[in-house]
């Protein structure tokens, strides 16, 4: 281990990076507290990672049948099909996914000392032996990092390769970067409230939070 200390790198820093970058763009005060890594990510950014995890064999296996399939079907039909165009580009993302998990696997059995692999080897085995093991995975300096981002990457492309990333929500009141009205969005599937307008975007979790303190101390109508 090195003598740094990590802030989390998860989605629970997003809205203190924000607000820092509002902070040097406007010089308005950052009054959050940016949140330590334990010692890399936080405990509710593992236990993101880890149903992360959990869900990914289940969104792998749900690729075979999804939209990018019929897409390639359809770009097939054309008379002068490129040759070297992928005649699956899902099946391509649940192959390389699952070749990434294999060989966490196989990283982690060495670097833990454990065995190799054997028997009949899958994403689920993959993803069991990984969730048995996440903490020491997850602690590991700075190899940690690059494995939980990956890890919600690979959820975040599953996710709009299924199709159950597509439905887009939107979040009622007032941008707090640029303060425009009816811009504010969620994508299911993520953490983050975006603005359409200036590309400013929180963690949901926070948002709520940081838009009540935003409107402390000034007048309302429901004020008595
Ligand atoms: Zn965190
Ligand atoms: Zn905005």
């Amino acid at each position: 281990m090195s003598d740094e200390t990590y802030l989390c790198p998860g989605p629970c820093n997003r809205a203190w990076e924000t607000a820092e970058r509002i902070h040097h763009e406007t010089g308005q005060p950052n009054n959050l507290t940016p949140n330590p890594g334990r010692p890399i990510w936080c405990p509710n950014c593992q236990d993101t990672i880890n149903t992360h995890l959990l869900n990914t064999p289940k969104l792998v296996n749900n690729l075979g049948h999804g939209k990018l399939n019929t897409l390639a079907a359809d770009l097939g039909r054309t008379s002068h099909p490129d040759p070297h165009a992928s005649p699956s580009p899902a099946h391509d993302l649940r192959d390389e996914i699952t070749r990434w998990t294999k060989r966490m696997e196989d990283e982690t059995r060495t670097h833990l000392g454990h065995p190799p692999a054997t028997g009949r080897r899958t994403i689920n085995s993959a993803v069991a032996y990984l969730t048995g093991h996440l903490t020491p995975i997850l602690n590991r300096d700075p190899d940690g990092i690059d494995f939980g981002a990956t890890i919600n990457t690979n959820h975040r492309r599953l996710l709009t390769a299924t199709g159950y990333g597509q439905l887009t929500h939107r979040i009622p009141g007032q941008c707090l970067h640029c303060n425009r009205r009816g811009t504010l969005n969620r994508q299911n599937g993520e953490d983050l409230v975006k603005c359409r307008h200036c590309g400013a975007s929180w963690d949901y979790e926070h948002y709520g939070f940081l838009a009540r303190a935003a409107s402390q101390g000034k007048p309302t109508k429901e004020t008595a």
